[in-house]
């Protein structure tokens, strides 16, 4: 038994929908995963898709969420705790 094998932020950020849709294969989520605990960064961004697509899920019958509505969610979530961090 080994530990999954050390990926990136590129590779995460690559199988991110994969990973939230459940389609990896075993190893593949177990890289994925490892990466997360190790990464508070994609930790935060993969928390926001998973969020998001949800959000998303919920409201089928409604339209596309507009890109800038998307980016304001998102900004806020990743600069939250920067802003807080400086006072
Ligand atoms: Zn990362």
């Amino acid at each position: 038994m080994s530990a999954p094998r050390k990926i990136d932020c590129q590779a995460a950020a690559d199988r991110l929908y994969e990973y939230l849709d459940g389609e990896l294969t075993p190893d593949a989520y177990d890289e994925v995963r490892a990466h997360l605990e190790d990464c508070a960064l994609c930790f935060k961004v993969f928390g926001f898709e998973n969020t998001y697509l949800a959000f998303l899920r919920a409201r089928t019958r409604a339209q596309k969420a507009p890109e800038h509505l998307k980016k304001r969610i998102f900004e806020h979530i990743l600069f939250d705790q920067d802003s807080a961090e400086s006072q």
